[in-house]
């Protein structure tokens, strides 16, 4: 009778077991790719200010956050250990290349990447362009180091898993996943230096609000993504050069002229208001037009757009404008489509479409 006992107890916590395993495995497959940030960094001393960013491996970030496997079946790829003001180039490609590999095979559903949010936005915009996939990517970072009081990065990262999780995700595009809000990879923006609430829209909106796992969807992006892009780089061994220049009172020429002998096929313009400069940049930048490099005036403000040939008579001197991306953004698409044309009128085209 005993033993018939333990008989029957060990069946029914075999068919437990097996139950388990199978709901498990019937669980969105998400696949993190860490690449360093705060949300990997550790302080000095506890209680210190100062930290440094890419300390913990992806190990560690999956295993301070154990209910990450109630959402899906989670594994990890230490892809970079960088602050994310060391992000480059290279690292993009390989990023992209890495992430459309990836998403192509059915033994992954949705990818979470976790980056420094010092250049998050413009990670972001370039995946959101380049990823070949309507699976789910979603980048996440956090604003205090893992060993801080109240740190923000656990939570973040089980909402980032959840949004990468959720079949409702797929088809929008590249998120930025922060502070239980739900971003598209093209609107977002850091604001605050230090605050946790410091990602907000830049004109649009959000896409969604995160919520312990629970995610409430709003308007799907407008632009072209993903899918849509014409922007591949899985063939891509590099990308041509494009930098940005701060416009502010009394700016002389040199960094235009500079740029422009160092090699740069696009310089993209971190205007004042509504996308201006000085006189003599004004002139410097029409001259490096002419030469064939392509001109794009965005702003330094933050919000709002910059329209053609509203102060500055950008058919006349060969400029494109920035329409709604801010400059760090409008480096990414300037970038991308220099990799197909050199016709500022082609790529002002690029960013009314994109
Ligand atoms: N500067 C570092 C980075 O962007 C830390 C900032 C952060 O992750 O919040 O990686």
């Amino acid at each position: 009778m005993k033993r018939f006992f333990s008989l029957t107890v060990l069946v029914m916590a075999a068919v437990i077991a097996g139950g388990v395993l199978e709901a498990q495995a019937r669980k969105p497959k998400i696949m993190i790719l860490a690449t360093g940030g705060t949300i990997a960094g550790a302080q000095t001393k506890p209680g210190e200010a100062s930290y440094t960013a890419g300390t913990f491996s992806v190990a560690n970030l999956i295993a301070a956050v154990p209910q990450l496997q109630d959402l899906a079946q989670v594994s990890g790829e230490q892809f970079a250990n960088i602050a994310s003001q060391d992000m480059n180039n290279a690292v993009w490609l390989k990023l992209a290349k890495r992430i459309n590999q990836l998403l192509a095979t059915p033994e992954v559903d949705g990818i979470v990447v976790t980056h420094g949010t010092d250049t998050m936005e413009e990670t972001a915009y370039f995946l959101h362009l380049v990823v070949n996939s309507n699976k789910p990517v979603v980048v996440v970072g956090s604003m205090r180091p893992a060993t801080a009081i109240s740190p923000d990065g656990p939570l973040n990262l089980y909402n980032a898993v959840a949004v990468a999780a959720d079949p409702q995700a797929r088809g929008r595009g590249v998120f930025v996943v922060m502070d239980d809000k739900i971003f598209c990879g093209r609107e977002v923006t850091k604001t605050n230096t230090t605050a946790v609430e410091t990602f907000q829209p830049m004109n649009r909106g959000v896409q969604g609000a995160a919520y312990f796992g629970q995610n409430r969807w709003f308007e799907p992006p407008g632009q072209k993504h993903t899918t849509k892009s014409e922007f591949r780089v899985d063939q891509a061994e590099a990308m041509p050069r494009v930098d940005i220049v701060y416009a502010y009172a009394n700016a002389p020429r040199d960094m235009v002229d500079a740029l422009v002998a160092a090699g740069a096929k696009g310089i993209v313009l971190a205007g004042v208001g509504d996308g201006n400069s000085t006189e003599p940049v004004i002139a410097a930048l029409s001259e490096a037009a002419k030469k064939g490099v392509i001109v794009v005036r965005a702003s330094r403000v933050g919000h709002g757009l910059v329209r053609r040939n509203i102060e500055v008579n950008d058919d006349k001197l060969g400029f494109v404008t920035a329409e709604e991306l801010n400059p760090s953004k409008a480096r990414v698409l300037t970038l991308l489509s220099l990799m197909h044309t050199q016709d500022p009128k082609v790529v002002q085209q690029k960013f009314y479409e994109y």
